[in-house]
């Protein structure tokens, strides 16, 4: 500013001083009007200059100069380098948010105030069946045609959820959705879906488990109350009396196996996976099982004509690492149902053996009635039975299989159910070779 005034000023005197030379005093004063006419052309060519750069609307094309104007233009331009700085940076952050929306396992939609879609994340597509590019500003009540969606819809409550059937629903394979409506901006809403199959499925099991508990404790209680009843009610001789106590006894051990398979079933599923720093010698497995097994089969049999053939096949000698109680509850749970469903004079037989890739097999081989293939898939359910009668004449609780499923599972193990209806059945475990080991008399516990 000084440099502006100071140039003036010389200027005008610069003028003054030609005109006074030239023609004396009258021609001082001409010369400096015409002094300051020419700076303020020159200034004013300058800041037109400066204008008609701004014009163009870029102000890095600003004429570059000295003076009040160069230095005018000069920090318009680090203006706008700051502003577009600033925009580059926003715009990296929204990129990045956008980013990590688009990566969510949760499906986001952005609604206008209209509810036309403006944008979503594969999530969401996948979950509505939304064409990002087609259905673009498409109306999503027009695309989810769910009736739970669109009563939430009309009155969305952002403190609870609907719960929406999903893209590629089927009997077979329920896809549900809980959606969740946000509002936000001036009218914009912010959809949020979530896939809730399988913990609706959680859930459903959950109530069906203690549907079948409350079931199955249910009934023999119902039958010892009507003999409690009996004999308070009723004069009974001895002989009665004795029958009685007997059934009574009956179902209160029913009572009791059930309530111990549900132990078994929970202390599993409660427990940390069984390590590999356990290991048992199959000799030891086998002997206890055929024990067991010997002494059930005595109890089923027992006033029958023919006794069960039962075949233990020497086990090689080698141990197994996991849960030695877990592993005894599996292979006692396959040989006893083999026993129990196979009437007297039937065969079971129960094996050991090393496959080629180093994996162990336990089978065990029956000749009882089998089971028809549609049932097979579903053995492992709880409390799914094919023959209920039977299974509750033999103290079935219908947890035998899911045990044995949970137990295979933690050890990595495979089982595999092989069933010809009227012939017989085939059920193996196959243990990983990582859990195999040759059995030494330091490796067999104590
Ligand atoms: P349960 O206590 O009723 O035996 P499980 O879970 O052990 O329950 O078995 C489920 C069902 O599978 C049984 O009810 C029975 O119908 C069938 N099953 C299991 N093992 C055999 C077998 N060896 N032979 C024929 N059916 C079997």
């Amino acid at each position: 500013m000084w440099l502006r005034f100071t140039s003036f000023v010389v200027l005008l005197v610069a003028g003054a001083a030609i005109g006074w030379w030239l023609r004396g005093w009258p021609a001082a004063c001409a010369g400096m009007l015409l002094a300051g006419l020419a700076w303020w052309t020159v200034d004013l060519v300058r800041a037109l200059r400066v204008l008609r750069g701004l014009r163009d609307g870029d102000p890095q094309n600003l004429p570059r100069m000295g003076g009040l104007w160069g230095e005018f233009a000069d920090r318009l331009r680090r203006l706008q380098r700051i502003g577009e700085r600033r925009q580059q940076d926003s715009e990296r952050r929204l990129q990045e948010f956008l980013e990590a929306i688009q990566a969510s396992s949760n499906g986001v939609i952005l609604l206008d105030a209209e509810g036309r879609i403006n944008w979503c994340n594969p999530t969401a597509a996948a979950h509505f069946g939304i064409d990002t590019e087609r259905d673009h500003e498409q109306l999503i009540g027009n695309l989810v045609r769910d009736p739970a969606f669109t009563a939430y819809y009309a009155n969305p409550d952002p403190t609870r959820n609907a719960i929406v059937t999903g893209r590629g629903d089927s009997a077979g394979r329920p896809v549900r959705l809980a959606v969740r409506l946000h509002f936000y901006g001036e009218g914009r809403r912010l959809m949020l879906s979530n896939d809730v199959t399988a913990l609706e499925q959680a859930e459903a099991m959950r109530r069906d488990f203690v549907a079948n508990v409350s079931h199955e404790i249910r009934t023999p209680l119902t039958v010892l109350t009507g003999f409690v009843e009996t004999l308070q009610s009723l004069p009974l001789d001895e002989t009665e009396r004795a029958r009685y106590l007997e059934l009574m006894a009956q179902q209160a051990s029913r009572m009791q196996t059930l309530v111990s398979d549900l132990l078994t079933l929970s202390r599993i599923e409660g427990s940390p996976p069984p390590g590999r720093g356990e290991w048992t010698a199959l000799d030891q497995l086998s002997a206890e099982c055929e024990d067991e097994v010997q002494a059930l089969s005595a109890l089923l049999t027992a006033g029958q004509s023919a006794p069960h053939a039962l075949e233990f096949a020497p086990p090689p000698a080698l141990a197994l690492a996991g849960s030695r109680t877990e592993l005894m509850s599996a292979l006692s749970n396959l040989v006893s149902n083999a026993v129990r469903y196979t009437p007297g004079g039937g065969s079971v037989k129960v094996a050991w053996q090393t496959l080629p890739a180093g994996q162990l097999e336990f089978s065990v081989e029956d000749t009882g009635p089998g089971v028809a293939p549609e049932h097979l898939p579903r053995l492992t359910e709880r409390f799914y039975r094919v023959d209920r009668s039977r299974s509750r004449e033999t103290g079935g609780t219908g947890l035998g299989l899911a045990i044995v499923k949970h137990v295979v599972q933690r050890h990595g193990a495979e089982l595999r159910i092989q069933s010809v209806l009227g012939k017989g059945s085939r059920f193996a475990i196959v243990f990983p070779a990582s859990r195999v080991r040759a059995s030494t008399p330091l490796s067999a516990p104590v």
